[in-house]
This record gives structure tokens, C-alpha cells and sequence, in this order.
């Protein structure tokens, strides 16, 4: 079995603002508001772009056009707004962004077990890096927007050969019955999953609602990695089957 994880919104919570008031959302705003000016800034919103990658919010607010220059501008910004936020500390104490609970032990027992596993996220390898950094975690393999852009169709989840991708590029076998990808958003963690024909861990934290939507056929949820990180506990360093993984989560 290996694991493919998404980033933000599922090991660390990014969209919560730093200590600064910044956050994913704040970030992609500064950069949209210079990049296209105020108009566009409301169809952001209006539209709830936060959790799309830098090109398809380029298309969107560039008359359906792909513009790689302007994408890279749009990065370019946002990072250089959140870049020295990571390992700020606010007034509770804890550093931003904040990690899950049960993130870093989950992490840690994949590497115990030798499950292969890596981060395919429409974020940016650089912050990644330096989150799991400052975090004290091991460095992941990491196949981000940074590296999609360089493919020929620049794709964007829930295209399934950004999967695949992103398994030949960091070493990682892409066999779908024994592949799980692990994300926050149905659509676009969900969907790249069931297009790929990969198993989906919905990472869905405490309080919220599953609505009432068909899921992609192998979906497992859980609202708390401490359960995952006891999973692999359990298993005592023994590889567990993506099947048992899933019948245990099914709904
Ligand atoms: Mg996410």
C-alpha cells in the first residue's frame, strides 16, 4: 500500500490567519487583488476560489484563459506573503500553520512501517518544506503546483493524471487498488482519487456534515488522524491492506 496526502486543510491547518492575520485565503487575496484589481477580488469570493490551485484561479479571472506568466505572478505573491509566517507564534502558544492532531504520529509510523508515502498538493513545495521544517518532521516527497505547471496540460485536480504523475515522478508505485489518497475536499481530493481508481480518506474534522452527496466508490472517512496513526499501531509495523483500511472507515 502507499499514501498519497493532500497538504492544506488536511495536515496543517493553513486557512486558519497567522498571528499576522494571514492565512491561504488572505494570501490568495492580496495576490488576485494586485494581479487583476478590486472587480476580480469579488468574484473571488463570489465564486469561493480559496481551495483552487494558482492556474485555475488564473483562468477564472482571465476570460477561461491559462496564462502561466500571470500564474506565476499570482504565486510569486501569495508566497512572498506567507513565506515568513510559517513558525510564527500567536498569543495560545502555537505555531503557525497548526498541525492536526495526530498528523506528525501518523507521519512518523508510516515511516516506522515503510509505507511509502508523499504530498501532492496545488500548494507550493517550498512552503510545504518549510512547514514540515519547522514542525520538526522529516522532509516529504512532495509533488506540488510548482511541479504540474511544468507538465504539458498543467492539470489540476481532480485530473487523475496528476495522480499518476505525481506516483512516477517521486518514485511511488501507481497501482490504484493499493493506492490511497487522504484529503479535505470531497470534490477535488475525492474526485482525483475516484478518477484514478485510488481508494479516498475523507479527512473531515469534528463537527462537520457529510452531505448528502454520492461518494467516489472507495471512500473511507475519519474525522481525526489519531485514528490512522492507532491503525498502523495496531498493525505493529506489519503492512496493512488498503481494503481492510477502507472496510474499517466505510459508511
Ligand atoms: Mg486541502
Amino acid at each position: 500500500m502507499s499514501i498519497i496526502l493532500d497538504f492544506d486543510g488536511s495536515l496543517f491547518n493553513t486557512f486558519l490567519p497567522s498571528p499576522n492575520g494571514i492565512g491561504v485565503k488572505e494570501a490568495y487575496e492580496v495576490a488576485v487583488s494586485q494581479c487583476f484589481g478590486s472587480k476580480a477580488l469579488s468574484i473571488y469570493r463570489e465564486k469561493g476560489l480559496q481551495n483552487r490551485g494558482p492556474s485555475e484561479v488564473v483562468r477564472w479571472l482571465n476570460g477561461g484563459q491559462l496564462s502561466v506568466e500571470l500564474t506565476k505572478e499570482l504565486v510569486q505573491i501569495k508566497l512572498d506573503c506567507m513565506m515568513s509566517e510559517i513558525g510564527k507564534i500567536g498569543k495560545d502558544g502555537r505555531i503557525w500553520p497548526p498541525i492536526f492532531p495526530g498528523v506528525a504520529e501518523f507521519l512518523n509510523r508510516l515511516n516506522e512501517v515503510q509505507v511509502p508515502w508523499a504530498i501532492l498538493s496545488s500548494g507550493h513545495r517550498e512552503f510545504i518544506l518549510k512547514t514540515f521544517a519547522v514542525w520538526g518532521l522529516l522532509e516529504p516527497k512532495v509533488f506540488s503546483d510548482d511541479e504540474a505547471s511544468r507538465l504539458p496540460e498543467y492539470p489540476v485536480k481532480p485530473n487523475p493524471v496528476l495522480l499518476e504523475m505525481a506516483c512516477q515522478e517521486l518514485g511511488i508505485p501507481f497501482e490504484p487498488n493499493e493506492l490511497v489518497y487522504i484529503g479535505d475536499d470531497l470534490v477535488k481530493d475525492g474526485g482525483l482519487a475516484g478518477n484514478a481508481g485510488a481508494h479516498f480518506g475523507w479527512f473531515l474534522p469534528k463537527g462537520a456534515k457529510v452531505p448528502k452527496v454520492e461518494l467516489p466508490a472507495k471512500t473511507f472517512i475519519f474525522e481525526d488522524w489519531r485514528i490512522l496513526a492507532d491503525l498502523l499501531k495496531r498493525n505493529n509495523g506489519e503492512p496493512f491492506e488498503s481494503a481492510h483500511l477502507a472496510s474499517l472507515f466505510r459508511k
